[in-house]
């Protein structure tokens, strides 16, 4: 019998359900990036993979019978590579298979170098309501050292673009780029403010293994020049009104990424598409699942009915760690009511630990309420790791 107990025997409530699709094709591999993403050789199977898509989705039906689906996020990779047709079929076959909120938030990643204007016009028609654009950069020459396949200008047209047809898009941003200074740095996110994103995510570049950078390391900025970027960014984007409202994310109001949120808050999600990852709440468990990460090999053993390479519960002990993992990246922190809400386990689980945390200026907590201090997001990583099993 496990060490941890669901809470009165399981989840009251399932959380909300949002979807993730993953197109796994890219231009080119930049050198830096660990994401599912291969450079295309050739044409893509553009209608093969979104009918293994929609069959992926149909597999999934019955471990989530009658749930609505509240978001849908089609990540890459860089979906944009994908035809207005094709993204059209596949929005069309997602509706008619699950129950999408009339309000439901629809984005789609692109990347410059991919634009046209009639393409974008076609995925709004389509029914993508948000866009979320690469541009990490609009400084030609930190391009050229990211290996982008854009320049400034294409970045810039692609956001003109994105405005004619979107009200709403985020900008992806990078700092701490090879050689950067911190006043490089502040111009460039200056010139990302200009473009009127209503939502900016700045991500700190970092070298994962398994990639070029890895392997053959560009001169990065020190911990201490990356912190004071870091500091920096946080501050003109507050002073330009944008609420930093997770470690990287910044939003104007009423404009937090829903989909991501749902994350954030250890919702449930389905994921579909070579490498998708998913989780899915029952009463009295919660699993996860992962697909195989190949496009080859997806789409085999799509056509096969089953491209699950992992389908597991997730042990009980293991909950309180992949629960904090999200929620204490939320700069509000999270109501304690929802710990058990989305776990089934008893608060009493979790307590002794964010007291520790509090005592040393980690936590701060009201009677229902968590969340991290400033110096517990600057060491977050330290900071989960006391919630490991
Ligand atoms: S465009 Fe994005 S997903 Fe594709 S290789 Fe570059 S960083 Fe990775």
């Amino acid at each position: 019998m496990s060490a941890i107990q669901f809470h009165g025997g399981g989840l009251t409530a399932l959380p909300p359900l949002s979807l993730y699709i993953h197109i796994p094709w890219c231009v080119k591999k930049c050198p830096y990036c660990d994401f599912n993403s291969h450079a295309q050789k050739g044409g893509l199977p553009e209608a093969q993979y979104v009918d293994a898509l929609l069959r992926d989705l149909e597999s999934c039906l019955p471990l989530v019978w009658g749930r609505p689906v509240t978001s849908i996020f089609i990540g890459g990779g860089t979906p944009s590579l994908f035809s207005a047709q094709a993204i059209d079929t596949l929005l069309a076959g997602i509706r008619a298979r699950v129950r999408l909120l009339p309000d439901a938030e629809i984005t789609l990643e692109a990347n410059p170098g991919t634009f046209e204007a009639d393409k974008f016009a076609g995925y709004r028609a389509a029914g993508i309501n948000r866009l979320s654009i690469g541009i990490q950069s609009l400084d030609d020459a930190k391009l050229k050292a990211l290996g982008r396949i854009h320049g400034r200008d294409e970045a810039l047209r692609s956001v003109e673009i994105a405005h004619r047809h979107f009200d709403n898009f985020n900008l992806d941003l990078m700092y701490a780029l090879p050689s950067q200074t911190l006043d490089e740095a502040l111009a460039d996110l200056d010139a990302a403010i200009a473009l009127a994103p209503t939502h900016l995510s700045a991500y700190h570049l970092t070298l994962e293994p398994n990639t070029l950078f890895h392997r053959y390391p560009p001169p990065l900025p020190d911990d201490d020049l990356a912190a004071d970027m870091q500091e920096a960014i946080e501050a003109r984007l507050a002073a330009a009104g944008f609420e930093h409202y997770e470690t990287s994310a910044f939003a104007r109001p009423g404009r937090r990424a829903r989909h991501n949120l749902n994350y954030w808050t250890f919702g449930d999600y389905l994921g579909i598409g070579a490498g998708a990852h998913a989780k899915i709440s029952f009463p009295d468990r919660i699993t996860r699942q992962a697909r195989y990460k190949q496009p080859t090999d997806y789409l085999a053993r799509m056509a096969a009915g089953n491209a699950a390479e992992l389908d597991q519960t997730v042990p009980r002990e293991q909950l309180p760690f992949e629960f904090m993992l999200n929620a204490l990246r939320l700069t509000e922190g999270f109501p304690l009511a929802l710990f058990t809400e989305r776990t089934g386990l008893p608060l009493t689980r979790l307590l002794p630990e964010i007291d520790r945390a509090c005592a040393e200026d980690l936590l701060e907590r009201t009677l229902d309420h968590v969340r991290p201090t400033l110096r517990g997001r600057r060491f977050l990583n330290a900071l989960l790791e006391r919630f490991l099993p």
